[in-house]
């Protein structure tokens, strides 16, 4: 992992160790994703999860909601170690999971850390012991547990009493307060209950994901205040394409500026054939754009506008920041660092040599009425002029000899 570049001060949460990974500390932002395969399809569950741990996740989570589910978790385990992919395996239960677990000891086994909705653990007087149930076993395999509460199957019994106690009072809050502090409590008491069952704090992870973005950063400045149970970050259902992107980073960013949050989770709904790494690719540029981890050299690039003579540098900008992300599950080992770079791609001279000084690799591309030429700057200082119908093939390769000559493992 690449050091913290801003320093941004983290709100102080126990360190939670999930395999070689560290949740909370200081430790930098980790970022998960969960895969939408049917767990007991063990070839395509195991291609997805490999496919989001090279895009850079580094938890994936995924549902073991039946028998057939919890069978096959031992083999995709299995199967992703044969190829070299030990990304940690998180387990989503929800209804079953203290039958689940109990009955597939392989699979408690396999799974580097159980997720546990309160909320869908139980009614009534099984809820306690069916908790208690999955606490133990985590405990005996001393895998670490994330209480994830959402506000979709929030404990019906909590907020029912909440409401009542509310509406009781002599200065009643409205509806919504509410129900942001059932969520808090919900999260809270059932930590403490885990805890009372025999299992660490620093085996314990909290999540409240909410799909309003002031919900869940109020929800989440509350839980932040109530302890130092390291957090984990998402909007749940945040929807699709540009939608989901901008809801889960307006919200996200707020709270990981003020020091909230330790891991995070982006709940993109995928359009039809996208790529599931989509929701890894967010996160990362959430992380990167706000200074605090470095994934992959970013791209710089105007928008474009009446002085732009034509798509190349679109196209241009397109291209590298794809070929640059491609790379990156290569050159990480090869080209140490190279995750900081910049490259600035602009559509004229009005910005664009400004714009390419401050990076590490620049290119201005002609607009209108200007020579057909395009100036190049590397650390600050112009180096060439590229000319004619192969500026952007000439630049790519500038760009691959920057990366060779300045960030070659020694
Ligand atoms: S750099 Fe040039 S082409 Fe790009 S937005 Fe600015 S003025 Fe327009």
């Amino acid at each position: 992992m690449s050091p913290t570049r801003f320093p941004i001060q983290r709100r102080r949460t126990v360190p939670v160790r999930i395999g070689p990974v560290t949740v909370g500390g200081q430790s930098p932002i980790v970022i998960q994703s969960m895969t939408n395969t049917d767990t007991a399809d063990i070839a395509s569950t195991v291609q997805q999860v490999a496919e989001l741990a090279r895009a850079g996740s580094e938890l994936v989570r995924i549902t073991v909601n039946h028998e057939s589910a919890a069978r096959a978790v031992p083999a995709i385990r299995e199967a992703l170690d044969a190829q070299g992919c030990s990304v940690p395996l998180v387990g989503d239960f929800h209804f079953n999971g203290h039958r689940l677990l109990t009955d597939y000891p392989e699979c408690a086994e396999a799974l580097a850390k159980y997720r546990i909705n309160p909320g869908n653990v139980g009614r009534g007087e099984k809820k306690d012991s069916q908790f208690a149930t999955m606490v133990e076993i985590a405990c005996r395999y001393d895998r670490p547990v994330r209480i994830g509460v959402n506000w979709g199957s929030l404990d019906p019994d909590l907020i029912v009493r909440m409401m009542d106690e509310n509406a009781r009072s002599p200065e009643p809050r409205d509806a919504d307060q509410v129900m942001r502090e059932a969520m808090v409590e919900s999260a809270i008491s059932s930590a403490e209950r885990a805890e009372q069952v025999g299992l660490p704090r620093d085996r314990i992870i909290l999540s409240c994901k909410m799909s309003g973005v002031q919900d869940l950063i109020a929800v989440y400045r509350m839980l932040a205040d109530r302890g130092d149970y390291a957090l984990h970050l998402g909007l749940t259902e945040a929807g699709m394409g540009s939608k989901g992107i901008v809801a889960s980073t307006a919200a996200l960013s707020v709270l990981l500026q003020e020091g909230i949050g330790d891991t995070i989770r982006i709940s993109l709904t995928p359009a039809p054939g996208e790529a599931r790494t989509r929701e890894v690719v967010v996160a990362q540029e959430i992380l990167q754009t706000m200074g605090m981890r470095s994934f992959a050299p970013m791209v710089t690039a105007c928008p474009g506008c009446g002085r732009t003579t034509s798509d190349t540098f679109q196209h241009l900008a397109q291209d590298i920041q794809a070929y640059l992300r491609e790379q990156m599950p290569d050159w990480r080992t090869r080209f140490p660092g190279v995750e900081t770079m910049q490259v600035a791609v602009m559509g004229c001279v009005v910005n664009g040599p400004g714009e390419s000084k401050h990076a590490n690799i620049g290119i201005s591309l002609p607009g209108n009425d200007e020579r057909p030429s395009a100036p190049v700057y590397v650390d600050g200082e112009k180096v060439a002029t590229l000319k004619g119908d192969g500026i952007a093939e000439q630049f790519k390769r500038m760009v691959d000899e920057y990366i060779e000559t300045h960030y070659r493992a020694q």
